[in-house]
């Protein structure tokens, strides 16, 4: 064991744009994302598992309805929310998913579930809602989930589409993510990540959150990678699984293997972003578009948010 750790958090590719933030809703959004830090940097300093500290970050902003995940999770076609959740451990790639729910509180408990106390690493829909009953997870209502803003940003989402007229959504009203990714004291790496997907998704539409490799990946021999952005293109591009193998195989590091793929994703449609650690700590927060909600946690005492192109503080 050492006394290094790091966390990083995202918030999601789905910022608000920046003509449109206010002094409240930037402070709004810093207060969600270092309420997550906190709660999975305090796991991290007292000697804890880098798969609960990502467990706790992420719950801490499934709670938040601020951003796209569970609660404040954005709305399909038919005015329905359908969650997808991942979770890995980098010391043996166990991992679970859960794909097009919603009833648990919190996806992410559901994703840890599947991965401890189940044969299957993703499980989709009605049997997974019938799993998560069955280990006694906590549900809510789907007033619980429901709130406004992206309820808005769907009905106005669909009026557009009857309309025809063009899409000029800002990222905030089409989509978003939360995600972290943690190094523990003893070199560990895990990464989880929860969505309520695109707004306006089709019905059973399933991004890249869920999928291994696509939205979330963790090896300690590489990364630990959490991706937010267009889920589809995230997906075909094994975005993540990309990063681990260029580290694995090609010999780069974090730094260069995820800044190339998150630059390399943007005219394949991939807007969006990612955050990463390595084994020796070393965290990165690229993204491709106008901003990112993210946050990163460290030993020495650091504990900075960013949402634009500044530098985290
Ligand atoms: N990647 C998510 C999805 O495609 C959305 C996002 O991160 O903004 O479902």
């Amino acid at each position: 064991m050492d006394q290094n750790w790091t966390l990083a958090i995202h918030g999601g590719a789905g910022a608000l744009a920046k003509a449109r933030m206010t002094p409240e809703l930037d402070a709004g959004f810093r207060d969600g994302l270092r309420a997550a830090l906190a709660a999975g940097a305090r796991i991290l300093a007292a000697g804890g598992a880098a798969l609960d500290a990502v467990t706790h970050a992420v719950m801490a902003l499934e709670e938040d309805p601020q951003f796209n995940a569970a609660r404040g999770a954005v709305f399909t076609t038919d005015g329905r929310q359908e969650m997808d959740a991942a979770i890995m451990d980098g010391r043996d790639r166990r991992a679970g998913a859960v794909a097009g729910i919603c009833g648990p509180r919190h996806p992410v408990l559901a994703a840890r579930a599947v991965m401890e106390k189940s044969d299957a690493v993703l499980l989709a829909g009605e049997g997974a809602l019938r799993f998560c009953r069955a280990q006694g997870l906590e549900f809510a209502d789907p007033a619980w989930f429901h709130t406004e803003r992206p309820w808005q940003a769907l009905q106005k989402e669909l009026q557009r589409r009857q309309s025809n007229a063009p899409d000029l959504r800002d990222d905030a009203d089409r989509h978003g993510t939360v995600g972290a990714v943690a190094r523990d004291r003893f070199a560990n790496l895990a990464a989880a990540t929860s969505t309520g997907g695109m707004t306006a998704k089709r019905p059973g539409r399933i991004g890249d959150s869920p999928i291994i490799g696509a939205g979330t990946w963790a090896e300690n021999a590489s990364c630990a990678i959490s991706a937010t952005g267009h889920g589809e293109t995230f997906i075909r591009y094994a975005a993540a699984h990309e990063i681990a193998a260029r580290i694995r195989l090609g010999g780069q590091s974090l730094q260069q293997a995820a800044a190339a793929v998150v630059a390399e994703l943007l005219p394949l449609g991939g807007s969006g972003g990612l955050i990463g650690v390595d084994a020796a700590g070393n965290a990165v927060l690229p993204f491709n578009c106008e901003g990112m909600y993210r946050g990163i946690a460290r030993a020495d005492g650091a504990l900075l948010t960013a949402i634009y192109d500044e530098a985290p503080g």
